[in-house]
């Protein structure tokens, strides 16, 4: 269900449910069907192994990988014969890492149909989007192999703590299942197939949190999804009140935005649990995974991640998928900073652990009415020719939105930009477009998504509703 879906917004709320459980069955019974159990049975498997084993399952996989982009991937051919580089010397990750330069998400998007293997057949191509941190969306082609893969090291994470499928879920999402403009609950669809409560994100504004509480409460929902932007708005109302919960869920799970510290511990105490969080992104090109430990496992048995040393103490994340037969990225770079922990875990995983991943801090956006809006939203989906993007605000229901056009920028794709933000916002907030050659970037070289001089915008501020 997509904003692009003319019919849904005007359906009637029975037949939105039946268009959202729909979906989820089309996606239990492709993502989740057949072929799928035995790749999370190979993947849990995996879950003990040391280091070593993890690194040469690892080259294994990225042997294949290399030989068959060299082969079959028209940018990868052209590059290994430019450079007179022999696919069968890259053995490992540090050969790959010393034969081929980095690739930028920009060159992706320029250049789309020549990531795309003509080995894999157009019937069994699944298209994807990302939004991205930078604004910058990107649309490719993986299969469902590639799909299933990705969902299996996702369930294995979700059955580290006690998730299992079929359990209902209350999912905080972006995706506009439900009006924006709509001012009386209910604020969320159910997908009975797939067990998903979507509960739009567009609706939590203050006055309204009690709703979502309710509905919580009401159906004691066991797991609890979404981003840590979200999730701590409802913890942080129910210290505010002084309120409990008043079930304990079985897991609350987190993505989609870098986690701090304060928030985890906000989030565990109106929750009552410990949320965990997993570091994940649609290119499949890098992943880690939360322990009961609480320590952040790189999945290294599923993409091949490099860390590059900033100098500071922090690296720079550049990964390679496994999984995707479809478009192969080799050492694509991410906007995000993490820093790594040597301690190690006791919890009797092999592999790497990261301290901390920081790529998605980001402030949130105020409406005219006060609705404050995590820069999750902010994503611009479907917008493929624009090269960055950042949403600037002092003034509540008003923003500047600064775009770096890419190559084959038009005006329908102002209109796009706009048309996503006006069905998103309505009227509680002012787009004012400015084009721009480059955008500001932090210390660490990232580009914020939001820009705020609100200070009831900060990320920080939800700290003072404890
Ligand atoms: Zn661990």
């Amino acid at each position: 269900v997509t904003a692009k879906d003319s019919i849904y917004p005007r359906l009637p709320l029975l037949a939105q449910h039946v268009a959202v459980s729909y979906r989820g069955w089309q996606i239990k019974r492709t993502h989740l069907g057949p072929g799928f159990a035995e790749r999370l049975c190979a993947a849990e498997e995996r879950t003990y192994w040391s280091a070593e084993r993890l690194a040469e399952f690892r080259d294994e996989r990225l042997r294949a990988v290399v030989a068959h982009a060299a082969a079959t991937v028209p940018y990868y051919r052209e590059l290994f014969r430019a450079e007179g580089l022999d696919p069968a010397g890259v053995r490992s990750l540090e050969d790959l890492a010393a034969a081929l330069p980095t690739l930028t998400k920009q060159t992706v998007q320029e250049r789309g149909a020549e990531f795309r293997s003509e080995a894999v057949p157009a019937k069994e191509l699944v298209i994807r989007g990302t939004g991205g941190t930078t604004g910058a969306g990107l649309r490719f082609a993986t299969t469902l192999g590639g799909q299933q893969e990705h969902e299996a090291v996702q369930w294995r994470f979700r059955r580290w703590h006690g998730i299992q499928r079929g359990m209902w879920c209350a999912w905080f999402s972006g995706q506009l299942t439900v009006d924006p403009e709509r001012s009386k609950p209910p604020f969320w669809r159910y997908n009975v197939p797939g067990r998903q409560v979507f509960v739009s994100l567009h609706h939590l504004r203050l006055e309204l949190l009690g709703d979502f509480v309710d509905l919580l409460r009401r159906r004691r929902i066991p797991w609890i999804h979404g981003a840590p932007s979200a999730i701590g708005l409802l913890a942080g109302h129910l210290l505010d009140r002084g309120e409990e919960l008043g079930y304990r869920p079985v897991a609350v799970t987190l993505a989609a935005e870098s986690l701090l510290p304060w928030q985890a511990e906000l989030i565990e105490r109106g929750f009552g649990i410990r949320p965990r969080q997993r570091w994940v992104m649609t290119e499949a090109v890098a992943g880690a995974s939360e322990c009961e430990e609480g320590r952040l496992h790189v999945d290294d048995d599923f993409a091949a991640v490099e860390f590059l040393p900033l100098g500071d103490g922090t690296y720079r994340v550049v990964g390679t998928n496994l999984t995707n037969p479809a478009t192969p990225l080799l050492r694509y770079e991410l906007n995000d900073i993490v820093t790594l922990d040597p301690a190690g875990c006791t919890c009797g995983r092999g592999g790497r652990t990261l301290a901390s991943v920081d790529g998605r801090l980001e402030d949130y956006l105020v409406l005219s009415d006060g609705t404050l809006i995590g820069a999750q939203l902010v994503m611009y989906r479907g917008v493929t020719n624009v090269a960055g993007a950042q949403v600037l605000q002092s003034v509540p229901g008003e923003v500047i939105l600064r775009v770096i056009r890419g190559k084959g920028y038009t005006d329908a794709d102002t209109e796009a930009l706009l048309g996503s933000m006006r069905r998103r916002f309505g009227d509680r907030l002012a787009v004012t477009l400015e084009f721009v050659d480059s955008l500001p970037r932090e210390g660490s070289g990232k580009v914020r998504m939001v820009v705020t001089t609100l200070p009831e915008g900060r990320l920080e501020r939800a700290a003072a509703l404890r």
